[in-house]
């Protein structure tokens, strides 16, 4: 299938209005073309405002370099959208939304106030500024070319509706949390257009393990600080990273087991089971840790002896209890050993309607580097949707907005490549 030319008054439709969506619109809007977003949902950026409940975390401050490698495999693909529109420049973006922002102790970015909501009204004030118009409650369905363009079906208020556009860009985003709008199900019509998806699987969510019940009745809801964590692979084990995550009824979750998710995901589709390996006294070496526990303890038992040689206590304690055999609890070269590296098995993600993001979509294969598909000329993608996964801490708005941005630049200069070759005025 390829469509035509563009119409003598060329309007760009978006489906979708999350950031992705929203920035495309801006950069189109911005060059004075018309845009008509349109979004199932009865309001725009539903998934934004949930994000800005915890803290909106919108990017980071480290070093791009080390940024652009938490992209991990999707860098290359990435790389380009982010540069031009970096760290520094989203928060100068968000800065000219009247809004300010800090730095937070651990480099996060967020906006004063650390809301969604200021900054998605004073957005949307702005784009209705720049007559975009949001159609909310209008659910895309399929497209086929049309003389004009594309034309669009969708689902609205009043029944099924038709929309002509000279380009599209879909930002349908990923498939957690289906009920604020992203529900993945773009996946069967992009599919039905030959487009390759990788499977949308959980990303950024917590990880299931076999607790017993006096485990999980003592210690659900207390967070393991200060530690480290890799995961074992068929090679070796991932490199250990520094932080912290929290004990829930299921299993583990936070910030260090999204950092390892992928790796965590990977083993667990290859070999059924993923094994993590937790440090949790990453600031003393083995060493010190056999000499302390190979002191004599007289009649205290292990468990107070290791709380008052190495200060282990509390959930920590628990948590080597939990995994540590009988043997290797009374063995103190051992035991130190897996204090360093306790072994947690786990069996299962948690649902991706629980999970903060998704990984898989749209492949880049299917795209130019505009962001354009290959085979449909004039439709762009963008956000979420795409086959990219990273970590929690500001990397994920700011993939989705610097894509956003690339494909309504990609968009703008399509159009006008158009004009020149077929001498079409824009509206
Ligand atoms: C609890 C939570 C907290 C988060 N916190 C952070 C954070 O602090 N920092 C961070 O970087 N990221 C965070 N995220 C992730 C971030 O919010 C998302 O990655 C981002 O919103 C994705 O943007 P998007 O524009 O690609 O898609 P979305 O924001 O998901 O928007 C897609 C839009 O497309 C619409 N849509 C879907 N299908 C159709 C269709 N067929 N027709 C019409 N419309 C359709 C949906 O209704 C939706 O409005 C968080 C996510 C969650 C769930």
């Amino acid at each position: 299938m390829s469509s035509a030319s563009p119409s003598l008054t060329p309007r760009v439709a978006i489906i979708g209005a999350g950031p992705a969506g929203l920035m495309a619109a801006e950069v189109l809007s911005g060059q004075g073309l018309g845009v008509d977003i349109y979004d199932a949902m009865p309001s725009p950026g539903r998934k934004l405002l949930l994000a800005g409940k915890g803290g909106l975390n919108i990017t980071h401050s480290e070093p791009l370099e080390s940024f652009l490698d938490r992209y991990g495999a999707h860098r290359a693909f990435l790389e380009a959208h982010i540069r031009s529109f970096d760290p520094q420049a989203l928060r100068a973006w968000v800065h000219a939304l009247g809004i300010e922002t800090f730095v937070g102790t651990s480099g996060r970015v967020f906006p004063e106030g650390m809301k969604a909501a200021p900054l998605l009204r004073n957005w949307l004030h702005r784009l209705r500024s720049q007559h975009v118009k949001i159609y909310v409650r209008h659910r895309w369905q399929s497209l086929e070319a049309s003389t004009t363009g594309w034309r669009l079906q969708l689902a609205g208020p009043e029944g099924i509706r038709q929309a002509d556009h000279a380009a599209v860009i879909f930002a349908m985003g990923g498939a957690s949390w289906a009920r604020l709008g992203s529900d993945g199900a773009w996946v069967i019509p992009l599919e039905a257009l030959g487009l390759p998806v990788a499977p949308l699987l959980p990303s950024n969510c917590g990880f299931e393990t076999h607790w017993s019940e006096h485990f999980r009745s003592r210690f659900a809801g207390e967070a393991l600080k200060n530690i480290a964590a890799s995961v074992r692979t068929a090679g070796g084990t991932t490199p250990y990273r520094r932080g912290e995550c929290l004990v829930c009824e299921s299993g583990l979750e936070g910030s260090l087991i999204y950092a390892l998710g992928a790796s965590l995901r990977h083993e667990l589709l290859e070999a059924g089971e993923a094994v993590l390996l937790l440090d949790l006294m990453p600031d003393r070496s083995l060493e010190w840790l056999r000499e302390q526990i190979a002191a004599p303890r007289g009649a205290r038992s292990m468990a107070s002896h290791l709380q008052s040689r190495l200060g282990l206590k509390g959930v920590k304690a628990g948590m080597l209890r939990e995994f540590c055999d009988t043997a290797t609890y009374a063995d103190p070269a051992a035991l130190a050993q897996a204090i360093k590296a306790l072994a947690v098995p786990l069996h299962a993600q948690r649902p991706i309607d629980e999970a903060i993001s998704s990984a898989g979509g749209l492949r880049f294969e299917a795209l130019d580097a505009q962001l354009m598909l290959n085979e449909l000329p004039g439709i762009f993608c963008a956000g979420e949707m795409l086959d990219w996964d990273a970590p929690t801490g500001g990397y994920l708005l700011t993939a989705c907005m610097a894509t956003g941005r690339a494909a309504g630049l990609g968009a703008a200069r399509w159009l006008r490549q158009y004009q020149t070759t077929t001498e079409i005025a824009p509206a």
